[in-house]
């Protein structure tokens, strides 16, 4: 039985994961600061005898007062504002999750010699000019536009991961994470999947940003909790980084259909400008994973979206 922190345990990946671990018997430590989280993904669990819930923010040393003394295994550190939308509301906070949060859980992985997961992003890739990605390309990242207070603070967290993990010894891995979708997904987090969901059911225009051309692979969270959970056992010491991800590239106008057919919707489809520095094409090369983590995801796209609108409908009174 393992002792994990969950830095962002509320949000959608961190919720997620935290009923995985608490159903394999480990005990769970989440904090969380609820900026985008929601205390509503882990309701059922705050009774839990496993489960510590702190609300307080991993940039305030204050608030990791409390677990500085408990004998963790691992530390997922998730806690980030992740959709477009969440960190255009919050770019500050978004730049100093990732650096001073970081910081923060790499010194508490240090003292407690904890492994820390740390979640980066396929972001960390900008508008690539690699197609697929390997996590060996550097990226085409602009460093001065509304993209760059997620991208730049999750690619200076990495840079953190590198200093101390050479420095100081530290059990690091990183997971570049690709566009995810599941249950507990914020139903306004603006991400696409949410946004073509919530039309749908509510007869809304879809909203396709753009000619609809650009390309982005979804992972069903289920596969992304198993690829997290593989990087976090890992024996693996030469590697670090990881990309998890589905490498099934769809279009956006494929998964409004997809989601048109899936609902029964009536909704019409209407186009609006593209944001600023939105990639066209973002497709993961996994083989890393497959071959080091023996993982890869196995949810269809259908299958993942059908449960996905069951959450929406049920949870959302949609
Ligand atoms: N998008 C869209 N309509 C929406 C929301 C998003 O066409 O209502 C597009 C967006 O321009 C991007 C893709 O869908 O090309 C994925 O956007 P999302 O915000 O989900 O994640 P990203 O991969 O850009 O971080």
């Amino acid at each position: 039985m393992q002792t994990v922190l969950i830095a962002g345990g509320a949000g959608f990946i961190g919720s997620n994961l935290t009923k995985t671990l608490l159903d394999q018997g480990d005990t769970v430590w989440i904090i969380d600061n609820l900026i985008t989280g929601r205390k509503k993904n882990i309701e059922q669990y705050l009774n839990h005898d496993r489960l510590h819930f702190i609300e307080g923010d991993i940039t305030n040393p204050t608030a990791l007062e409390p677990l500085q003394t408990v004998p963790f295994t691992i530390i997922f550190h998730l806690a980030s504002p992740a959709s477009p939308i969440q960190y255009a509301n919050h770019p500050e906070e978004t730049l100093l999750a990732s650096s001073t949060g970081t910081r923060h859980l790499l010194q508490l992985a240090r003292k407690t010699k904890a492994r820390l997961v740390y979640a980066s992003t396929s972001e960390v890739y900008g508008d690539p000019l690699e197609h697929p990605q390997k996590e060996t390309y550097w990226g085409n990242v602009n460093s001065f536009g509304p993209r760059s207070c997620y991208d730049e603070a999750k690619r200076f967290g990495e840079a953190l991961c590198y200093t101390y993990i050479h420095r100081d010894a530290v059990n690091v891995k990183i997971a570049r994470i690709f566009n995810t979708y599941g249950p507990n997904m914020e139903q306004n987090d603006g991400r696409v999947v949410s946004n073509f969901i919530t039309q749908a059911l509510t007869g809304k225009p879809i909203t396709i940003y753009g000619d609809g051309k650009q390309t982005r692979s979804f992972c069903f969270v289920d596969d992304m909790v198993a690829g997290l959970m593989a990087l976090s056992q890992t024996k693996e010491i030469e590697t670090t980084i990881f990309n998890l991800g589905n490498p099934h590239e769809r279009t956006m106008l494929d998964i409004a259909q997809q989601v048109l057919a899936l609902t029964g919707s009536q909704s019409t489809i209407v186009h609006k400008d593209k944001p600023v520095d939105d990639p066209s094409r973002r497709k993961p090369d996994i083989t890393r994973a497959k071959t080091i983590l023996k993982w890869e995801p196995n949810v269809h796209l259908e299958d993942g979206l059908k449960k996905t609108i069951a959450y929406f409908k049920k949870e959302v009174n949609l």
